[in-house]
């Protein structure tokens, strides 16, 4: 069974990964510094990255906004459901805010109404 994580820590997570990956682009330009073009490009790679996660960073704003407070059975902790089928940010316990799909496996396909078996 593949890892699964709560959509807002792995969209957050990913952001804070764009951040990071901008400041080594970034550093890297550091080695091309012979030639100016190179150093140009990475520059604005590196600050196109760092801006891209200033962007996630407004969407998970926004997206929070619309994910559902609920009160994880697992830990009793108030977590954000986001979609569907979602998992607790503290213990990874798999919710779902349809009553269908209760005890069903968790299975990321279930966000899809397209892609759900049955
Ligand atoms: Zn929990």
């Amino acid at each position: 069974m593949k890892p699964y994580k709560n959509k807002i820590n792995k969209i957050r997570s990913f952001a804070l990964s764009l951040i990071f990956i901008g400041f080594i682009i970034m550093y890297g330009a550091i080695f091309f510094r012979e030639h100016q073009w190179l150093v140009i490009i990475f520059m604005t790679l590196g600050i196109l990255c760092i801006l891209g996660s200033t962007f996630v960073y407004g969407w998970i704003g926004f997206l929070s906004t619309r994910a559902v407070l609920v009160e994880c059975p697992g830990c009793h902790k108030h977590t954000k459901v986001l979609g569907r089928v979602d998992m607790c940010m503290y213990c990874n316990e798999p919710l779902t805010l349809d009553p269908s799909l209760e005890g069903q496996e968790f299975d990321q396909s279930l966000n899809n109404r397209t892609k759900r078996k049955d």
